[in-house]
């Protein structure tokens, strides 16, 4: 039997109609991707070729139409105010200044040589590849030169550095620090829409990374200031920055204090941790300090006393870190050129332990403010709370406290204490003991006396110098109070790394020195 080749047969009309199809289909993409390449290759070839920043006359005279345009429509509108036009003449400058950004950010990308940044090795296998960048004024599409080091055997995009972007994100530093300034100051979800409003696209993606890279960096340049005190050359750089030297004596203020802060400490093992009864959240320490001339402090028309320059210092990382970190505040407040030094804060043992440590010849004064609530707490356990015999009661030993008569005081809750059930013995007693450990901090008369012969008009330049002095730690307690705003609402959980960033961002901001992480935010910079 012979077996013979089937015929091959053509194929059914639709199947040639589908494989002509698919063939042409190919070939337009073929030529799509010649198409896109070349013009990749000519948009590449021009931005390569630009030497200057500016609009071409039709640009220009676009833009003007476009002005003239929208204050028309404000003016066929009386019920317009000038919340309008300043809507209008800032949607107008948009896009032109998006072209001057763009080109402008293509001429410096132009003129920076193409070598590595580690080794200044010219990069060779050069090649051009857009990247988008989110900027104040929209997106920016810039073409940048790449290539291969061959001694570190990397590839790098030397513009991207010089025009301070980030590898894999798209914000530019203003959008950069505006991320960061924001996070500090409010919660994500509520800074996405602040942004929007001040005409920023900034995604809760780029909120968060950029705040949080950006408080990293904050991090890294106070690590670097702190250890300026651990070498010579760095106490004479640190002690150069410090203030500007005062032709008359002052006293330096430090107040501390300490808040706490909840964190999450171990995510996505809330379940196992619940489990096994133990809270998923823990709270942690967070110190603070303030640092300042006492002839930097005033008292507004209505007594409200206000510093003009403070220095801040804030950490969650443990009094080890707190220490050193204040040590250079203060030392940058005019440590070095201080005639007196003086710490007030509460009772807390760690303050006064740390004052020992490291400010071991400064005075010290307790919060006058804490003492008497110390004697209001033994006023209410004696009398009832907020009774009229507990206010008569605690009358004369407020008064003895600011006489400097805390002896007396002490002198008069022994006596009481026989008289008492065991239990109010003891908090009777831990009260005594708070006076007794904080007698030589309670000096309160002189301040107090200063103040009245001011009033009086009858103030030696001694007193009227005395009179300034705060008879409480009220400026560290409202700045625990401004961070709190932020760092302590309610639902609100932190990692260490999370808050520690942003403390630290925060306080850069407090303390001036924002542009030291952002230079284009220098004071001024831009009005020359
Ligand atoms: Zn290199």
């Amino acid at each position: 039997m012979m077996i013979t080749a089937p015929t091959p047969r053509r194929p059914h009309v639709k199947v040639r109609r589908a494989q002509r199809a698919l063939q042409a289909q190919v070939q337009q993409q073929t030529q799509d991707i010649l198409a896109h390449g070349a013009a990749a290759a000519q948009l590449a070839a021009q931005a390569a070729a630009r030497t200057h920043a500016g609009l071409s006359p039709a640009e220009v005279q676009a833009w003007i139409s476009d002005l003239e345009r929208r204050l028309l429509t404000i003016a066929h509108h009386p019920e317009h105010t000038l919340g309008e036009i300043e809507e209008q003449l800032a949607h107008s400058a948009r896009e032109p200044l998006r072209l001057l950004a763009e080109r402008a950010a293509q001429v410096k990308i132009n003129a920076t040589p193409c070598h590595c940044r580690e080794c200044q090795t010219a990069l060779t296998h050069q090649k051009f590849l857009a990247r988008t960048v989110n900027s104040r004024f929209g997106d920016l599409r810039l073409w940048r030169p790449y290539g291969w080091c061959q001694r570190c055997q990397t590839w790098q995009f030397p513009a991207d550095h010089a025009l301070g972007l980030a590898r894999n994100a798209p914000a530019s530093p203003y959008l950069q620090e505006i991320s960061a300034l924001l996070v500090s100051k409010m919660p994500p979800e509520q800074a996405v829409a602040v942004a929007e409003r001040l005409g920023l696209v900034l995604p809760r993606s780029t909120l968060d990374r950029e705040a949080h890279r950006q408080g990293l960096k904050a991090q890294a340049l106070r690590t670097e200031a702190v250890a300026q005190l651990d070498t010579w050359e760095g106490l004479q750089t640190l002690a150069r920055h410090a203030e500007e030297p005062s032709p008359q004596p002052f006293t330096l203020v430090i107040e501390i204090d300490a808040w706490n802060i909840r964190e999450r400490d171990d995510w996505g093992h809330t379940q196992t941790l619940r489990a096994q009864g133990q809270p998923p959240c823990r709270w942690h320490w967070v110190y603070l300090a303030t640092v300042f001339r006492l002839d930097h402090r005033a008292q507004t028309a209505g007594h409200r006393a206000v510093i003009t320059q403070r220095g801040y210092v804030a950490t969650r990382l443990g009094l080890e870190a707190l220490v050193p970190q204040l040590h250079h505040e203060a030392i940058r407040r005019g440590l070095g050129q201080a005639q007196r030094v003086l710490v007030i804060a509460d009772g807390a043992v760690w303050i006064w332990n740390l004052v020992q440590d490291r400010f071991p010849t400064a005075a010290q004064q307790l919060d006058l403010y804490h003492a008497d609530e110390h004697l209001w707490a033994v006023a209410h356990e004696l009398h009832g709370r907020d009774t009229p015999e507990a206010r008569a009661w605690v009358a004369p030993l407020l008064q003895q406290i600011r006489r400097d008569q805390t002896p007396d005081v002490i002198a008069t809750l022994a006596e009481l204490k026989p008289r008492l059930l065991q239990a109010q013995q003891e908090k009777l007693q831990t009260q005594i003991e708070y006076f007794q450990h904080n007698t030589h901090r309670m000096r309160y008369r002189q301040i107090l006396e200063a103040r009245e012969a001011c009033d009086q008009g009858t103030a030696t330049t001694e007193q009227l110098l005395l009179a300034n002095q705060p008879l409480g730690s009220g400026a560290i307690e409202s700045t625990c109070r401004q961070y709190q705003c932020r760092f302590k609402r309610t639902g609100q959980f932190w990692t260490t790394a999370g808050d520690e960033a942003l403390l630290c961002l925060e306080t850069l901001w407090r303390n001036g020195r924002w542009h030291h992480l952002f230079p284009h935010a220098q004071p001024s910079a831009a009005n020359n």
